[in-house]
């Protein structure tokens, strides 16, 4: 954490001392855009709740590429970070929610500390129950990939980076994670505290429109916990706009790639 945080503050220095250069600057959108789709589409939506289903073809073009993308965002191994989020849905909120930032009332520095909690401090504390691939049936690719994912992700994006943009390169590209980071924890903090809701979900997730500028389309969070196994988040035609995860699983669709994709049924959504 402390170096992806160092990268961070090397690329503001670089910017605040003119020093920046055009490529490292093409290695940080690089790699914020293929960590957040990686994590939404990859990790989400297809490893966490099967929402859509590859074709033979895309079986072996896409998913290892968008899971490797997953792993780019140092943010665990597919298994994981699925398991980590299937007890966020069966329990949200509650006690047993692994970042949820409602579970201490009391005055405003408890509060305070369970906002931290639920943005970054869970991932510093043991999360009892964790069973990895207990609601889906993996192939050994996906086995592979959580097994050896700190040389795929973390070791493997390092390398790419420096051999790319040199050790500046690297420090972008922890930019780009460090952001990445933040702008995913603020769905498990912030959108289950400000933000607005179409559906009475039993939770307090909310939505969170602008957040979904830098998230592609994962602050749609009250229409997510709506529908847990939809491909789309996007319900109203402005909220379409920031769905990007959704535009791509609807490209790869149209590409052959993915099939069995699983949209909203009106019956199971209580419009509030
Ligand atoms: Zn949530
Ligand atoms: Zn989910």
């Amino acid at each position: 954490m402390l170096g992806i945080s160092a990268g961070f503050v090397i690329a503001i220095a670089d910017i605040c001392r003119g020093t920046w250069e055009w490529l490292h600057v093409i290695i940080f959108i690089a790699a914020f855009v293929m960590a957040g789709s990686g994590i939404t589409v990859g990790y989400h939506r297809y490893t966490t709740h099967r929402s859509f289903a590859f074709t033979a073809v895309g079986r072996w073009l896409v998913r290892p590429m968008i899971l490797f993308m997953g792993c780019l965002a140092w943010q665990g191994s597919p298994g994981r970070w699925a398991a980590i989020h299937q007890k966020h849905h069966r329990y949200t909120d509650d006690e047993e929610d692994p970042h949820s930032p409602h579970c201490r009332d009391g005055p405003w520095y408890r509060k305070l500390y369970q906002f931290m909690h639920a943005h970054v401090l869970w991932l510093f504390r043991d999360i009892p129950g964790i069973k990895i691939w207990d609601r889906s049936n993996p192939d050994w690719l996906e086995r592979f990939i959580t097994n050896w994912y700190i040389l795929i992700g973390p070791v493997g994006g390092s390398l790419i980076a420096l051999a790319i943009g040199g050790w500046h390169g690297i420090a972008w590209y922890y930019a780009a994670v460090f952001l990445s980071w933040h702008t995913t924890w603020s769905v498990n903090s912030v959108t289950h505290l400000v933000g607005y809701r179409h559906f009475k979900t039993g939770d307090q997730s909310t939505n969170l429109w602008l957040l979904s500028l830098l998230t592609f389309g994962e602050s749609l969070h009250n229409n997510h916990h709506a529908s847990q196994r939809s491909a789309r988040f996007a319900h109203r035609w402005w909220e379409y706009l920031v769905d990007v995860g959704w535009w791509e699983i609807w490209l790869l669709r149209c590409c052959g790639m993915v099939h069995q994709v699983y949209t909203p049924q009106k019956r199971s959504i209580v419009d509030s």
